[in-house]
C-alpha cells in the first residue's frame, strides 16, 4: 500500500485549498484535487502550444516508442492505479472493473503507437497524382466523463500524441484523481507541457470548449453537455469528435438458447453496475421466451456480490455519485408508481454504503416510461415485451440516441440480418459494449460523431493535407 500512498501524495494538494474527493463507497474523504481555474488552463494551453513543435518533430517512430514505454509504466503501477479508481470512481477491483480498466489503458496505449498510418494514394493518372498525409492538429482539448475515467482519458490521449498533438485535459470534477494518477504516470515519459491536466470545474470545461488556442476537442459525456460543445466551437471552429450519452437496446430473438447467452446478458446490461456508455439499457424479448429472460437475469443479478470495491469478493459497486444515484432512485420509483413488476432489487442497499443500489430487473413495463426512454445509467434493466421482431426493430430505433446496440439468437445470419436494420454505432451479436482497440466505435443520431480507435481514430486527431502534383 505505500506505493498508493506515493502517487496520491504526488498528485493531490492540502485540506485548506483542494477539493475534497470522496471514496466512492464509504464517502469518506480520499484526499483533496487541486481546483485549477481559467488562468491555470490558458497557462496549461500556452505551455502545450510552445511544447507542440518539438512533440511533432520527434517522429513517429519515436513517440510511437515513448507510448510503449508509458504502457509498460502503467502496467509497472497498474495495482496502484486501480486501488486509486476503486477508491475514487467505485468499480470493485475485481470483475470487469478497475484491474480491467487499467489493463485497458496499457493496450490502448500500445494500439495507439503501433497502429500503422501511411500516406494515402487517392489518384493516379500518367504524371498527375494525389496524396494525402496526415499531420498533427496542434493543442488537443479532452473532457472526460466519472464512469470510465482512465481508460476514457487513455482513449483521447493516446492517439493525440501518436500523431504529434499535445494535450490539455480536463477530467470529471467527480473523478479528477484517477486522471492526474494517469497522467503523472504519463508525465514520467513525456516532455514537459506535452500533457496537462486541468482539474477544474464545468467552468473549465465550458472555457476549454470555446478557447481559441485549442484545434481539436475530444469530449466524452451527457448529449445535453457535447450540445453546449457544438456551440461554443463556432468561437474557435475546433474540430470535434462526441462521444455522447446513449440507451442502446437489446433485441433477443424468438427461439434463443438462453441459458448460452445468460452471463454475456448479464455484464452487457450491468458492466461497471450499469454506468456505460454502451451498456444494453432497454430490452425487448419475445412473448414465448419472456418469462424465462427475466427469471435468468433476476437470478444472476440477486446472486451477483455487491459491496466495496476494495473486497475481492464483489463484482459490483455504488453508484458513483449522488446525483446518478437520484436518477437511478427517481426511474424505478416511477416504474413502480405505473404498476410495472419489480421483479429482484427496486431499493437502495444502504448495507454497502451511502450511494449503493440493487441490481433491479423491471418487467411487464413499455416504451413511454421513463425508465425505458431516458438513459439510467445504473443498475436497473426494463424488460419490454414483444410479439413481432419488426416491431421490436421499430421501437429500439424509436430513441434519439445511437451508440450501441445489440441482437441476440442462436441464429448468427438471422441475428446480423436483423442487426443491420438497427440504427446505432455498433451493434453487437450475442455480447453488448465488448471494445478493442482496432475497430471504430463511436456513436450515430444525438449519440454523437466522430470515430475513436484504430486508423479512424488516428485520423480524427490528425488534419489531411492534400499533395498533388
Ligand atoms: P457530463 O456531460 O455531465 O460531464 C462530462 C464532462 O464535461 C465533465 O468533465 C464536465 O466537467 C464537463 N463539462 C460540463 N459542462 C461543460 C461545458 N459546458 N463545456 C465543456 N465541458 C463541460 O457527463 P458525465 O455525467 O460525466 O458522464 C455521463 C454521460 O457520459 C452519460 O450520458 C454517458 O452515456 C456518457 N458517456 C459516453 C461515452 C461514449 O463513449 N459515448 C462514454 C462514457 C460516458
Amino acid at each position: 500500500m505505500t506505493t498508493t500512498t506515493t502517487l496520491l501524495e504526488e498528485i493531490s494538494v492540502p485540506e485548506g485549498i483542494g477539493r475534497p474527493i470522496p471514496d466512492a463507497a464509504t464517502r469518506e474523504v480520499i484526499a483533496y484535487a487541486p481546483v485549477h481555474t481559467t488562468e491555470d488552463l490558458d497557462r496549461a494551453i500556452a505551455d502545450a502550444r510552445a511544447a507542440q513543435p518539438g512533440w511533432a518533430a520527434l517522429g513517429h517512430a519515436e513517440r510511437s516508442r515513448i507510448l510503449h514505454a508509458i504502457a509498460d509504466e502503467i502496467e509497472a503501477n497498474a495495482e496502484e492505479l486501480a486501488v486509486l479508481l476503486s477508491r475514487e470512481q467505485g468499480k470493485p477491483l475485481n470483475g470487469p472493473n478497475a484491474r480491467f480498466e487499467v489493463g485497458a489503458c496499457a493496450l490502448w496505449t500500445r494500439s495507439a503507437a503501433d497502429t500503422p498510418l501511411e500516406p494515402e494514394v487517392v489518384f493516379e493518372a500518367g504524371e498527375s497524382r494525389a496524396e494525402v498525409h496526415y499531420e498533427p492538429l496542434g493543442v488537443v482539448g479532452a473532457i472526460g466523463p466519472w464512469n470510465w475515467p482512465m481508460m476514457i482519458s487513455v482513449w483521447q490521449i493516446a492517439p493525440s500524441l501518436r500523431m504529434g498533438n499535445t494535450v490539455v485535459v480536463k477530467p470529471s470534477e467527480y473523478t479528477p484523481l484517477s486522471v492526474l494518477a494517469l497522467a503523472a504516470v504519463f508525465n514520467r515519459h513525456l516532455p514537459e507541457g506535452v500533457l496537462t491536466v486541468v482539474s477544474g470545474d464545468r467552468e473549465v470545461g465550458a472555457s476549454i470548449a470555446a478557447h481559441p488556442g485549442l484545434d481539436k476537442i475530444m469530449f466524452t459525456g451527457s448529449t445535453e453537455t457535447g450540445r453546449r460543445i457544438v456551440e461554443a466551437s463556432a468561437h474557435n471552429l475546433a474540430r470535434l469528435t462526441l462521444e455522447l450519452g446513449g440507451n442502446d437496446p437489446g433485441i433477443i430473438l424468438p427461439g434463443t438458447d438462453i441459458a448460452a447467452i445468460a452471463e454475456n446478458l448479464f455484464w452487457g446490461i450491468f458492466l461497471n453496475t450499469g454506468q456505460t456508455c454502451a451498456a444494453l439499457k432497454r430490452l425487448y424479448v419475445h412473448d414465448s421466451q419472456y418469462e424465462q429472460v427475466v427469471e435468468t437475469l433476476a437470478n444472476l443479478a440477486a446472486a451477483m456480490p455487491s459491496g466495496n470495491g476494495l473486497d475481492e469478493a464483489n463484482v459490483l459497486g455504488p453508484l458513483q455519485n449522488e446525483k446518478q444515484f437520484d436518477v437511478v432512485r427517481r426511474l424505478v420509483d416511477d416504474a413502480r408508481a405505473r404498476g410495472a413488476r419489480i421483479v429482484t432489487g427496486g431499493a437502495a442497499a444502504p448495507e454497502h454504503g451511502p450511494l449503493f443500489y440493487q441490481t433491479t430487473v423491471v418487467a411487464d413495463i413499455d416504451d413511454g416510461a421513463p425508465l425505458v426512454d431516458e438513459e439510467q445509467f445504473g443498475p436497473v434493466i426494463p424488460v419490454i415485451r414483444y410479439s413481432e421482431v419488426d416491431d421490436a426493430v421499430r421501437r429500439a430505433n424509436a430513441s434519439s440516441q445511437g451508440l450501441g446496440a445489440s441482437v441476440w439468437s442462436s441464429d448468427v445470419d438471422a441475428a446480423t440480418e436483423v442487426a443491420r436494420r438497427v440504427q446505432a454505432g455498433t451493434v453487437w451479436i450475442n455480447q453488448h459494449g465488448a471494445i478493442n482497440p482496432n475497430v471504430p466505435f463511436g456513436g450515430i443520431k444525438a449519440s454523437g460523431y466522430g470515430q475513436e480507435f484504430g486508423v479512424a481514430g488516428l485520423k480524427a486527431v490528425a488534419a489531411p493535407q492534400v499533395i498533388q502534383r
